[in-house]
Order: structure tokens, then sequence, then C-alpha cells
């Protein structure tokens, strides 16, 4: 008689706990999983994807007025609400194939909340308490919003989606992934943008040729770009929201967006009860393995707060589940992961940043800018950015980085050859495809001349 339930029991429901599940039950475990919030988690639910659908939305704008010079003439029109219901149809239809995924590989779904009562029991929201051999935390992350006055009326990405109309006059505070990606989207939708940032840079980690260029480039798209600059409070007004800047001053808006990062959902999970110690910011401390300090139980994704990105999540899940279920040990590798800021334009980026690589050793970099060849009839004033940074003693490149259209698209493609160890000889041998943007990445021949060298 097995005295446990399950064979593995799952808390959450998202990208990397579904894939987790439908593993570990195809290697055929008895899986239990449990989701409080919509099958899909907040890749599926309230963020890549729904994001990714939205600055669709958003690049029509441009695109409609660059039009006028290939020779069409275009009455737009913008309905938000009409977006957000095609939307919403959309996510709709994606939680049916998760739910469904789930049902096909046998794992057993509870659409409640859970939590540990000991490093073996879960007790579930309707009252029952099941028993599981091995559990797995994939609780994922939420918005995190510093306190400070008047912040009940600000709102976090969470709740763009479901604005029932577009602002006219939009603050978004952070200077990260998630404020770019939506202050690129109100915009191209027709809002007036103001990004509140405390830094004098956007992105900290990224390269520095494209945190320079990527504030130029929404700057020039009409984003308002507030750096160096704290919100002090907000209050609420009869006709909007006023907020205050730390360094005075201040803007009259309708919708503030804090943008300000995320924190692990650990709380209220009980995992101190089955004996886990939360790290800083509430994180499950894993290791290599995702196996947390009680050996049977493991955290993939961004309760662990190691990298906060959907197919991350997705391998180390694939990864516990062959490893533990599947009797083919293996650990995720997490040396240059390609990344992507969905803003407009877009930025790719894989690899080391030039400041990274500097660090580690002499480094020799090429960079291009150019205006692409579409602009060059519609006369909107973007340019392109494309970098490598590359090792002056071997010649193999390091980082590739890029903003521009289709930067993500491109900077996919070549994470193959990054990952396999490309020289920028080997770039050099490759024939261009041409005329392409991407192209340039092959055809770069000179170096950037250091300052002082
Ligand atoms: P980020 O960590 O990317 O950015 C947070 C921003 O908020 C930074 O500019 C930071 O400034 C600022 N900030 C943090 N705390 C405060 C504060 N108390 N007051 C004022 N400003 C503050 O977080 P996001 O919320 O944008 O996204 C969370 C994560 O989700 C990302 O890191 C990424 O891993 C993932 N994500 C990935 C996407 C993609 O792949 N396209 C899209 C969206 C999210 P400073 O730099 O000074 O710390």
């Amino acid at each position: 008689m097995p005295t446990h339930d399950y064979d593995l029991y799952v808390i959450g429901a998202g990208s990397g706990g579904v894939r987790a599940a439908r593993i570990a039950a195809g290697h055929g475990a008895k899986v239990g999983i449990a989701e409080a919030d919509r099958v899909g988690g907040t890749c599926v639910i309230r963020g890549c994807i729904p994001k990714k659908l939205m600055a669709y939305a958003g690049h029509y704008s441009g695109d409609f007025e660059d039009a006028v010079t290939f020779g069409w003439t275009v009455e737009a029109r913008f309905d938000w609400a009409t977006l957000i219901a095609n939307k919403d149809r959309e996510i709709d239809r994606l939680n049916g194939l998760y739910i469904k995924g789930l049902n096909a590989a046998g794992a057993e779904l509870h659409q409640v909340r859970a939590r540990l009562i000991d490093a073996h029991r879960i007790e579930l929201h309707d009252g029952r308490t099941v028993r599981a051999k091995y559990i797995l935390i994939a609780t994922g992350a939420r918005p995190s919003l510093p306190s400070l006055p008047g912040i009940e009326h600000a709102i976090s990405s969470d709740e763009i989606f479901h604005l029932p109309a577009l602002p006219r006059r939009v603050a978004i505070v952070g200077a990260g992934y998630i404020a770019l990606e939506f202050a690129s989207i109100f915009r191209g939708c027709g809002s007036d943008v103001t990004v509140i940032h405390r830094g004098p840079e956007p992105l900290r980690g990224f390269d520095r040729d494209i945190r320079v260029t990527i504030a130029e480039e929404v700057a020039a798209r009409g984003v308002q770009l507030r750096f160096n600059h704290e919100v002090a409070s907000i209050e609420k007004r009869q006709e909007g929201l006023q907020v205050a800047l730390k360094q005075g001053g201040g803007l009259a808006v309708d919708v503030v967006v804090f943008a300000t990062g995320r924190h692990p959902n650990t709380e209220g999970l009980g995992l101190e009860q089955a004996g886990i110690a939360l790290g800083p910011a509430g994180a499950v401390p894993v290791d290599a393995w995702s196996r947390s300090s009680v050996a049977h139980i493991y955290a993939i994704g961004d309760v662990t707060d190691r990298v906060a990105l959907t197919p991350v999540a997705i391998r180390e899940g694939h990864a516990f589940a062959d490893t533990v279920f599947g009797r083919t040990p293996w650990c995720v590798d997490y040396e240059a992961i390609p990344t992507a800021v969905f803003s407009n334009p877009p930025i790719g980026t894989i690899g080391l940043s030039e400041e990274d690589a500097r660090a580690r050793g002499p480094v020799d970099i090429y960079r291009s800018r150019f205006r692409p060849l579409r602009h060059t009839l519609s006369g909107r004033n973007e340019r392109t950015m494309m970098k490598l940074v590359v090792d002056r003693t071997n010649g193999r490149v390091l980082g590739v980085h890029m903003v521009g259209e289709d930067a993500p698209e491109i900077v996919q493609a070549l994470a193959v050859a990054v990952k396999m160890g490309a020289t920028k000889a080997d770039f050099d041998a490759t024939m261009a495809l041409h005329p392409t943007a991407g192209e340039e990445f092959l055809t770069m021949r000179e170096k950037v001349v250091e300052i002082g060298a």
C-alpha cells in the first residue's frame, strides 16, 4: 500500500509547473497539480502572451504613418475594447489548451489554493488534504510595489490587461522590461506616456549601447523620459491622479503603473512548516537540480528568483521531471540565455555585455548603427543598433546585442551560433542574406576604436 496519494504534487500551474507535471506523468508518475488562479500562469494569462498581442496593436500606429510614403492612404482609428476582447478570447483558448494538455497527460488538476502543512502533506482550499512523495513549488512571482503615500491608486502590469479604456495620460514607474514594453504599447495605441525612473539609464544589466539606444529611440517615438526621478506620492483628484516627484514638480495623469520588479509567491504557502527557510525577498533557495533544503521538495521558475524567464522555468520543470521520474538526470545550463524586450523598437540580446566581457578579459567590439531600408522611404528618424562583443584572445563571439525591428527574431537565430561557440571568423565566413537587417551582423569589418587606445 503506498503511503502517499501522489508521486508528485505540483503547486502552481504556470509554464514551469505544467511542463513538469506533464513530463513526470509521461514517465509514469501519479501527478496532482493545484492552481489558485487560471491555468497558464503569468506568461499565458498576464504576461508574455497578452503583452505581445498588445505590442502588435501598438505597432500599427507607426506602420500607418509610414505607409503614406509607400503610397497608401490610411484612415486609422483605434478601439481599446476590441483589442482587449480579442486578446481575452485568445487567452481563454490557451488556458483551455493548457488544461487539456494536463488532462491528456493524466495529471489531476485541482483549481484551488494549496499550502503545505508539513513536508509531505498539502492542504487544498476545498478542505481536502493530500500526501505526496515529491512536491514541486512552481508558484511564480507577483508585482512588487514600493510603499509610498497614495500607492493604492497605482496599478501593476496585472491590471493593465483589464483596463476598461485606453488611458489618455499614463505614468510608468521603473525602466526595466515591463516598463519599456508597456510604455511602447500605450504610446503606440495613442496615450501620452511618461516613464519615471530613479536611475540615469533604463535596463540595468544590459549592454550600455542598448541602454543608450533604447532611451533615444523610445523618446523619438514620443515617450517622455523622466530619469533620475522618484515618485514621492500619488494623489487622487477629480480629474485624475497627481504624481508628485521627490526632486520637485509632478505630473497629472489618468493611470500610474508601477513596473518596479516582482517578488516570489511564497507567502502563506507553508514552506516554513515543511522545513524550508526562505531566501532574500522570499525566494525558495535551490541547488543546481532545483532541489530545496528538504530533499523531496523542489522549486522551479520565478519563485526561485534565478532567471525570471518563461523558457528557463519550462526547462527547469522538464529537467526536474526527467531527473526525478525519468532516470535521465540533467541540469539546466544558464550560460548565454537570449532575451528580448518587446519595446518599440524591440531589443534582442544574448551573452555578455561589453562591460561584463571587459571585466573578464580583452575584447574587440564591432558596432553598427544604420537607418533601416524601410525608413529611407518612410523618413522616420529611427536607427538600428547592432553590436558584437568578441573575445580578443580566441575570436569567440561573447555577446550579440541589437535594438531595432525584428531584433528578438534575429538574435534568437544567432543564439545557436553563440551557444556553439562561433567566432567572429565564422560570422565573417557566413554568406549574407541580402537585403536584410540581420546581414549586418555578418559584415561588420571595423573594430570600434577605443578612446585612448
Ligand atoms: P525589472 O527588474 O526588469 O525592472 C524593475 C525596474 O524598476 C528597474 O528599472 C528598477 O530600477 C526599478 N525599481 C525597482 N524598485 C524600485 C523602487 N522601489 N522605486 C523605483 N524604481 C524601482 O522588473 P520588471 O518588473 O520590469 O520585470 C520583472 C521580470 O520579469 C524581469 O526582470 C524579467 O525577468 C521578467 N520579464 C521578462 C520579459 C521578457 O522576457 N520580454 C517581459 C517582462 C518581464 P533599478 O534599475 O534602479 O533597480
